[in-house]
């Protein structure tokens, strides 16, 4: 197993004001994570910090230890407006060392405290820990929990996101919080072209949503950002090398061409249909638009 260097840090200030996004304001503990999800658009951010976003990413991780801390002083501030909060927008809130340090635990906890509503997005099933604490949120101010799922497929799940917990726990997390009353599903994103796209692959997220009782479903295409792009480019090469001259032609930039996303977008919506998910409730536009935008 690949050893991970812990580093606490502390920070001046616990609330991301965030511009260009349906949102004002992220909350992330952590910086790096050890989930190394090979496609995740967070790993260009570790460049900031004058790491890579190969190994540097997924092995070196940050612990912003006084976070809860700052944050009641935050959210104490007569200024405070109460607005939500993307909790995991860079990183993932529940990835292993969260198990000892409890920072986001802690962070719920002062959103709870201080009538803050919040979404959140994982990969962890560590989050039935803090079940209790959501529950408060849930029936306060608000609170909306997005499992991402790419795959139900371990093994093509170990390939791609290598040190995530496998698909069906997140799953059995999800239904968890969900008998709680906790507005929990699940973003089926980022979807892979040529990998994760076929429709069996995307079948079998959707009918295990459904299964599982998610109380939406969105999805998002892969995007690559200059430094995720790099790393995910390698990892083609390197995983799917009768991929990358594909994968060149169709990223020529961020984005997958307009009418390839529609094709996705759609084949995933007549799963909806097929699987009874396409009435359920959807988390309020803004919402499942911040969390897509995660991916
Ligand atoms: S996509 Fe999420 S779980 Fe995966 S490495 Fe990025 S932050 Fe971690």
């Amino acid at each position: 197993m690949k050893k991970v260097h812990y580093e606490e840090m502390l920070c001046k200030s616990a609330l991301n004001h965030v511009r260009g996004m349906p949102f004002k304001w992220s909350l992330n503990p952590y910086k790096g994570c050890v989930h190394g999800c090979h496609y995740c658009y967070a790993r260009r951010y570790h460049k900031f910090l004058d790491l890579n976003a190969g190994e540097d990413f997924s092995g070196i991780i940050f612990a912003k230890t006084n976070i809860a801390t700052v944050l009641r002083q935050e959210l104490r501030k007569p200024s405070w407006k109460h607005e939500q909060v993307g909790v995991g927008s860079a990183t993932d809130p529940y990835q292993p060392i969260e198990g000892r340090l409890r920072l986001t635990q802690q962070c719920l906890q002062a959103f709870a405290d201080h009538a803050t509503p919040i979404s959140l997005i994982t990969k962890g099933t560590l989050i039935v820990r803090d079940i209790d604490v959501l529950s408060t949120l849930a029936a306060g101010p608000g609170c909306t929990v997005c499992f991402s799922i790419t795959t139900m497929d371990e093994e093509l799940a170990r390939r791609i996101e290598p040190g995530t917990p496998p698909p069906a726990k997140r799953l059995w997390a999800m239904q968890q919080l969900v008998e709680h009353g906790i507005h929990a599903g699940v973003l089926l994103s980022p979807v892979l072209p040529g990998i994760t796209d076929d429709l069996s692959n995307l079948e079998g997220v959707v009918k295990s949503a459904a299964a599982h009782g998610a109380q939406f479903l969105g999805t998002k295409i892969l995007y690559l950002q200059p430094g995720t792009r790099e790393h995910f480019l390698e990892f083609l090469e390197s995983e799917y090398p009768h991929m990358l001259p594909a994968y060149e032609k169709l990223y020529p930039g961020p984005y997958l061409p307009k009418k390839h996303q529609t094709q996705i977008q759609d084949r995933v919506q007549r799963l909806k249909v097929l699987h009874a998910m396409e009435s359920v409730a959807a988390p309020a536009p803004n919402v499942e638009r911040q969390l897509t935008l995660m991916l």
